[in-house]
């Protein structure tokens, strides 16, 4: 997903606009993409705001169709198998 976006980035920037453009933090943040940039530029805004929405709707462990769902605390973009996959880690381990 972060490799698309910058796929992205690159085609539709121009050489001036890539050039202003440098990401000043990129994260995962509770299943959603987090991009902090030191300029602003709209080109580069729309297409971050983009990849961010299309974080919260892909599975953040396999890239399949998944939700934005809070657990106890945290929250995380799972698909149904994942995201059993995962509870199932949590829940066995605890005993
Ligand atoms: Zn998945």
């Amino acid at each position: 997903m972060v490799e698309r976006l910058f796929a992205d980035l690159d085609a539709t920037l121009t050489p001036a606009e890539r050039a202003s453009f440098q990401v000043a933090a990129l994260r995962e943040r509770d299943g959603r993409l987090s991009v902090e940039t030191y300029a602003p530029v709209p080109a580069a805004q729309a297409l971050i705001k983009a990849a961010v929405k299309a974080s919260t709707q892909i599975c953040q462990n396999c890239g399949a169709p998944g939700k934005r769902r809070t657990f106890s605390g945290w929250a995380a973009t799972l698909c149904p198998p994942c995201r059993q996959r995962l509870g199932a880690m949590r829940i066995g381990g605890g005993d």
